[in-house]
């Protein structure tokens, strides 16, 4: 299947919204094996948008259309395509009585265009939307199939993934399963990671490898085809295994794990609670770490100790260290961290103080970052240099927290 997205929307041509739908949907196909070879992104323009299904004809036999299924005037996506395709635009009884539902439970007036929302192409295969009014579609015509999604990300993505995905699954014929797996890796650059794979890279065809960086960190998906699941769980299993042998440092997790979340399961494991010490962080860590549910069972609490007198005061950092040393220092992140360990009466303390710019502190250039670790037993401290603006520095704090203590959890 060669697939193509066309977004319609006269707002995203205007750059008032990005085209997070095509975003969305690339992914979705990626992960089930449909290649996308094009994005379009037409107005709310009837002839403009003819043309551009004129031309994906031509080239694609999938044809994805999000927007355009409200009841306003421009909206007209099916209409259009209805027009293409000789096709009439039929009520569709279920949609029809959902929207009445609505307007009845919400006691909001309906107006007569409401009734276009249920209005389908006839013969196509309806699918159903269950966070909003206008339903999605689709239907074959001459070897090529056309979809027909809403605009809004919180209607489509579920109404994708819970009807459009498996019509999409049934209709390529193939028996074939797509198993993938993410690898995440942090502290290590991306150009580093293929460089340390590179023959696995370039022997690829199946599983497939495909490396991504963001937010600091790296990524590997790894999808394999097979007939049976286990076998191609087994492909993955096997290429993952030959992966890690040789950048196992690097890696923390799969999938939907972050450095927090793994952090937490970590903690919980090894039953130790964890303090907090947060100065150039300002409690970036603890928002994290807080946002996960049953965090409360490892996490005691923490100070945001921003000013030197909250260190002084309150962390008790002696004057002379802050004076001769700076809060930046080695000894300064070590204190803190021993220091919030005691204050929280916790297993584990964790600091974090340095330089998050745009100006440099006590004659430290931006990106100086501190982290100290406290146990029971001994002090660890980790120097870092960091690149990158204020909240990037401020985050690749955080997560380098994380990452440290993993590695001593470990
Ligand atoms: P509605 O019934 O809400 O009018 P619709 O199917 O007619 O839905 P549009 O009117 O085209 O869709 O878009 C509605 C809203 O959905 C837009 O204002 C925008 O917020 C969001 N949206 C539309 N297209 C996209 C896209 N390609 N990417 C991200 N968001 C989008
Ligand atoms: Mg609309």
């Amino acid at each position: 299947m060669k697939a193509e997205l066309i977004a319609v929307g006269s707002e995203l041509l205007l750059g008032q919204i990005a085209n997070t739908n095509a975003q969305f949907l690339s992914q979705q196909l990626a992960e089930i094996g449909i290649d996308v070879y094009y994005h379009t992104v037409v107005g709310d323009n009837p002839q403009r948008l003819t043309h551009a299904i004129e031309v994906a004809k031509q080239r694609s036999n999938l044809i994805i259309f999000t927007g355009g299924l409200g009841p306003t005037k421009d909206d007209l996506t099916k209409e259009t395509i209805a027009n293409m395709l000789n096709k009439s635009l039929v009520l569709d009884e279920e949609a029809w009585r959902s929207i009445c539902d609505y307007f009845a439970k919400t006691k909001r007036p309906m107006s007569p265009n409401n009734r276009k929302q249920a209005l389908v192409l006839e013969g196509s295969y309806v699918l159903k939307n269950e966070h909003g009014m206008a339903p999605g579609m689709a239907l074959t015509v001459d070897h090529i199939t056309y979809m027909l999604l809403p605009g809004p990300p919180k209607e489509m993505q579920p109404m994708f993934i819970k009807y459009g995905r498996p019509f999409l699954l049934q209709k390529r014929h193939v028996r074939e399963k797509i198993v993938s797996r993410v690898l995440r890796f942090f502290h290590i650059g991306e150009s580093q990671l293929e460089a340390e794979i590179e023959d696995f890279i370039d022997a690829q065809t199946n599983p497939t490898i495909a490396p991504l960086a963001s937010d600091g960190e790296v990524t590997l998906r790894l999808t394999a085809k097979h007939e049976r699941e286990e076998e191609a769980k087994r492909l993955i299993d096997e290429l993952e295994q030959n992966i890690l042998a040789r950048v196992h440092p690097y890696f923390y997790g799969y999938n939907d794990d972050t450095l927090f979340s793994k952090l937490l399961a970590t903690l919980k494991e090894n039953n130790q609670t964890l303090a907090v010490a947060e100065s150039l962080t300002g409690g970036l860590f603890l928002e994290e770490m807080t946002a996960l549910p049953t965090a409360s069972t490892v996490i005691a609490g923490g100070v945001v100790c921003y000013t030197n007198e909250i260190k002084e005061n309150v962390l008790h950092v002696p004057k002379e260290v802050l004076q001769t040393e700076g809060a930046v220092s080695e000894r300064c992140a070590q204190l803190m961290a021993e220091n919030v360990r005691k204050l929280c009466g916790s297993n584990i303390g964790i600091s974090f103080t340095g330089v998050a710019g745009p100006d440099e502190l006590e004659g430290k250039p931006v990106g100086t970052v501190w982290i100290g670790i406290a146990t029971e037993r001994r002090t660890k401290t980790f120097a870092l240099t960091l690149s990158g603006g204020r909240r990037a520095i401020r985050m690749r704090t955080a997560k380098y927290g994380c990452y440290y203590l993993l590695q001593l959890l470990h």
